[in-house]
Parts: structure tokens; sequence; C-alpha cells
């Protein structure tokens, strides 16, 4: 039998909210084996986000998780300033380390509400016995950030990314797996708001495993199943008027 996925997203509101999730939702409603824990950074569950997820079709986990005030980046922050999604995921470990058992068989992913996701990423996660890792498109400055597999021993021999390469664990939130039993076992691992910018990955990855253990996925490193997208925020300048007015467009309409 098939691993269960477990994917956890941090999400926060936003106008584009709705949309990421919904194009998220509709890639995960693709596999037949697939937990969503989605975290919302906010107080409290929101009702966009609660019927959202019981119209999804999914299973599903719904948890809120604010980041700290002092945490929370400003509106005007260069978004490398403060990590983003260390509150949500680290409930979502707690939440599957209250909720699963040894036996359970899983493996957890870190799936960011604005990348997008190829269902073959998801295929190549089921092999996980430890650590799985794979190229992320379109992050660090590159086309490609990549761990760089030995195509003899089919080991990580090094990284090739360039933002940071001195980083224990070179790669981005999205290029990794971690199989359900590692977390159990490290029941501390954590992400943790006192590391530099981009060492979160490291900081969770080097409690749970050592470089020459990870499984090099997507043959071999050499293909992209996953991409570090961002959304443009759009521009509601002509909403902001009617707002003013007190006729904003969206009275009654969920959008
Ligand atoms: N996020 C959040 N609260 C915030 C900002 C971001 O929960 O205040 C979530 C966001 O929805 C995403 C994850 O944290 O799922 C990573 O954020 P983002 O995509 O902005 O990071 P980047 O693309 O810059 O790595
Ligand atoms: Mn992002």
């Amino acid at each position: 039998v098939k691993p269960i996925i477990y994917a956890i997203t941090p999400t926060f509101a936003r106008p584009v909210q709705k949309a990421e999730l919904t194009r998220l939702s509709q890639t995960f409603l693709h596999l037949p084996n697939f937990h969503w824990i989605v975290v919302e950074d906010a107080v409290t569950k929101t009702t966009l986000v609660t019927r959202f997820l019981e119209e999804s079709g999914l299973i599903y986990t719904h948890l809120a998780a604010m980041t700290p005030p002092n945490y929370k980046l400003g509106r005007n922050d260069p978004n490398w300033k403060k990590p983003r999604g260390v509150e949500q995921r680290n409930a979502a470990l707690r939440w599957l380390r209250e909720n699963l058992r040894p036996t359970d068989r899983g493996v957890v992913f870190f799936a960011d509400d604005d990348n997008t996701y190829s269902i073959k990423l998801f295929h190549e996660m089921e092999k996980i016995q430890r650590v799985g890792v794979w190229p992320v498109g379109l992050v660090g400055g590159l086309m490609v950030e990549k761990p760089i597999c030995d195509n003899v021993t089919s080991k990580v021999i090094g990284f090739n990314a360039v933002w940071k390469p001195d980083r224990p664990f070179p790669l981005d939130m999205a290029g990794f797996a971690i199989n359900l039993r590692l977390l159990l076992e490290n029941k501390d691992a954590m992400f943790s708001y006192e590391v530099q910018g981009g060492y979160q990955e490291s900081e969770i990855l080097s409690q749970i495993v050592t470089r020459n253990e990870l499984e090099p996925l997507a043959d071999c490193c050499t293909k992209v199943y996953v991409w570090h997208t961002r959304t443009e925020p759009p521009q509601l300048n002509v909403e902001q008027l009617l707002i003013k007015k007190g006729k904003r467009s969206n009275v009654g309409i969920e959008v």
C-alpha cells in the first residue's frame, strides 16, 4: 500500500488566497493517498478557508496558528527579512505527533500555497525511506536549484545552489520530503525563528538526517516537478476607490 502524503500548507488571508488554494486543491485531487494539513496564519480559522476545505473533496486537517506580531513581515519589508510559515509548520508537526502512530506509513512535505506542483512529484515521494530530495524550478536566482546526483552510486554528492551555498542543506522548502517515521522518532525537530534567513530547511533537516543519507528522486535529480512560482499581488486601485464610496464590488460574493 502507498504511504499517505501529508502536505503542510501555511496560508494567510489576501486577495489571491482562494485562487491559490483552488489551484493547489485541484492538483491534490488527483492523488488517492493524500492528506492536506492547512494551517492558517490567523488567531482562529476563517469562514473562507473552512468552507473552501469542506467543499474541496480532499481529506484534510484545518488548523490556525498565528505568527507572533514581532515576527510578522511589515508591508514594506523585503521578504527575506523574517521567516514565513514557521509558526504554521510547527503547529502541523505538533498535530502529526499528537495524532499519528509509529506504525502509520506516511511522507511529510511542506507545500507553500503559491508554488506549482506536478502530480509526478507526489509519486516520487512514495519511495522515500528517510528524506527525499529533488530539483526545484525558478528559485535561488536560478532556473533550477538542485542536488547533484551521482549517476553511478545514485547518491547526492553536492548541490548547485549559488544563494547561500554554505548552508548545511542548500535547498528550498519545496525540494524535500521526510518520512513520517523520522518526524515521530525525532519528536523535537522543528522550525525556528532564531535562524538566519534561508536556513529553515537546514534547521529541520539537520535535526533528522545527514547529507549522505539523502535520497535523490526525480530520475537522479534530472527532472523538475515543482516550481517556486510567486503570485503577483493584483492591482486593486479601482476597488480602493469603490471601498471609499461604500460600493465595493464583492458585496455578497466570495472571491
Ligand atoms: N505565509 C503565511 N503568513 C505570512 C506570509 C506567508 O502563512 O505572513 C505562508 C504563505 O501562504 C506560503 C508560505 O507561508 O504558503 C511561504 O510564504 P511565501 O510564499 O510568501 O514565501 P516565499 O515564496 O517568499 O518563499
Ligand atoms: Mn512562495
